[in-house]
């Protein structure tokens, strides 16, 4: 909820002005305006967030998960009825096309789908007579006080990877968004708030990072789920776990992508294109570098070259746009300077989306669709993230050396392998050192019933979001061993 401009905290059931002495403007990205000013929650509200959650949680996790998942269908619902008001919140503030705004709030509601079947989902198992007259189940309860801290580039969807899980299971829940797109998630929360759930079991505080680390500290939080850069994911799983709590932390990337000489090339440059410059690069699944195998190389470069010259730049709102501006101005910057420093490493700049101006939106973050070829594999930009809409090519000659250079990267999210031989696909799906492989798909994103499956400095942790890993990290394992004599029985 926003009051005089400034966004309220959701603690207990009841939305709360923060007393922080701080707060930052949340721009809109195409339009340099100031949506909204958040909070930098200090860490005795953090602390007040984690006891209602905790006072929640006694009564919360005996509520039958049939129950529970009741407050789900319902959050699907106006989810469904408020989806395209939401979708046109998460353009302002994140500056992707509407159509991008609705793909991932979509993809945010299949995990309040998967997730209402929970009473199924976290059934334990039995076996009766270990020994004679003794059985053994395995029993999963809720961990308790659950937190999640998320980035800027899906508002919607992300924290909806946690928060239907955890309150499924019976866990108290925290969300910490983006502080530089917090709004899309206020508009949830009132919904939420619609609910009628028992006040604590899920809250909202918005801040960065004194907000983060009092989650970490709180002895009470006992597991974070992150999703962020490989730096900050790095942080959090360290300080989390240093603390003693469950955590699942993603990370950044850096996606390769194959080509090789057998593909249907339209397809692959569309796709690709997609990839590359869809959400303006700044997807943990996007393409960042498309490693063509022997002649696949000329014909890609000239189709790919084609796509990036041709794509639509400008306002997300606008209907024909196709690509929104990047999220700050700072990150505009950090991204131009990273293609400069591309060139200065000996690649060449196929197409350059530097100095961009979309007429009438002088302030906003624009870069268009940006090409280097010929990126030297062991220069700096061949490995660093750039996050914005830049695709570096390769080039090499055979299949081997191109998985070879897929497994080089420090980052394991996503790899990708165009072709029509279905040996080729089954070799790479076999060799490629990344969580998630699409096979003639751009963005191998899993479904909500599918782990999202970082792997190397992409993921710290074991259980990823999503899918069965979710209900693993959101409940704890209890063996109970019973015995019951037989003879025992007959005393009545
Ligand atoms: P970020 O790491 O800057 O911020 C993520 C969250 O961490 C935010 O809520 C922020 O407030 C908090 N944070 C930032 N610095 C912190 C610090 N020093 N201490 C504690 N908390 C801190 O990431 P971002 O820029 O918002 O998002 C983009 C990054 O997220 C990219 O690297 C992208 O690849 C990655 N990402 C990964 C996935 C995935 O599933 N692997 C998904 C989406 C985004």
């Amino acid at each position: 909820m926003i009051q005089d401009g400034q966004l309220l905290n959701y603690i207990g059931g009841a939305w709360r002005r923060s007393h922080a002495s701080d707060y930052l403007d949340v721009r809109n990205p195409a339009t340099a305006e100031t949506i909204v000013r958040v909070p930098l929650t200090p860490r005795d509200e953090v602390g007040a967030a984690v006891q209602t959650a905790q006072a929640a949680f006694a009564d919360w996790r005996r509520t039958p998960p049939t129950e529970r998942i009741q407050y789900l269908f319902k959050l699907k619902r106006l989810l469904d009825e408020h989806f395209d008001e939401i979708a046109r919140l998460t353009t302002q503030e994140c500056g992707k096309t509407l159509a991008e705004s609705k793909g991932e709030l979509q993809r945010g509601i299949e995990n309040v789908e998967v997730a209402t079947g929970i009473p199924s989902l976290m059934m334990g198992y039995n076996v009766e007579d270990i020994a004679r007259g003794i059985d053994e189940h395995m029993l999963r309860q809720p961990v308790g006080v659950v937190a999640a801290i998320t980035p800027f580039n899906f508002p919607g969807m992300i924290p909806l990877w946690f928060l239907p899980y955890a309150i499924a299971c019976g866990n108290c829940f925290i969300l910490k968004p983006s502080e530089k797109v917090p709004v899309t998630m206020s508009r949830v929360f009132d919904l939420i708030d619609e609910l009628g759930l028992p006040p604590g079991v899920v809250n909202l505080v918005n801040g960065a990072k004194e907000t983060v680390d009092a989650l970490l500290d709180h002895p009470t939080v006992r597991a974070i789920s992150f999703v962020g850069s490989s730096p900050v994911a790095k942080y959090v799983y360290s300080r989390a776990t240093a603390n003693g709590k469950r955590a699942q932390c993603s990370g950044g990337a850096k996606n390769p992508v194959v080509v090789l000489p057998d593909a249907d090339m339209e397809m692959a440059t569309r796709i690709i294109a997609d990839s590359s410059f869809g959400c303006a690069g700044q997807r943990c699944l996007a393409t960042s570098v498309t490693i063509t195998v022997s002649e696949a190389g000329s014909a890609f470069k000239e189709h790919i070259a084609n796509a990036a010259a041709t794509r639509k730049v400008g306002y997300g709102l606008d209907q024909e746009v196709e690509m929104g501006p990047v999220i700050t101005a700072e990150s505009k910057q950090r991204i131009e300077s990273l293609i400069g420093k591309g060139v200065s490493e000996g690649a060449r700049v196929l197409v350059d989306g530097r100095n961009a101006s979309i007429p009438g939106y002088d302030g906003g973050n624009f870069i268009r669709p940006t090409v280097l070829d010929n990126v030297d594999p062991h220069s700096e930009i061949a490995g660093i993230e750039i996050f914005g809409p830049v695709l570096s090519l390769m080039h090499v000659q055979t299949i081997d050396e191109a998985i070879d250079l897929v497994n080089a990267t420090s980052y394991g999210n996503m790899a990708c392998l165009f072709t029509s031989s279905g040996a080729a696909a089954r070799k790479f799906r076999y060799e490629a050192q990344a969580g998630n492989i699409g096979i003639n798909i751009g963005v191998a994103a899993p479904m909500a019933f599918f782990p999202f499956s970082g792997w190397k400095e992409s993921f710290f942790g074991d259980m990823h979001a999503q899918g069965r890993d979710a209900i693993e990290f959101y409940t704890e394992k209890k063996v109970v061993v019973e015995r019951w004599p037989r003879e025992w029985s007959r005393k009545f």
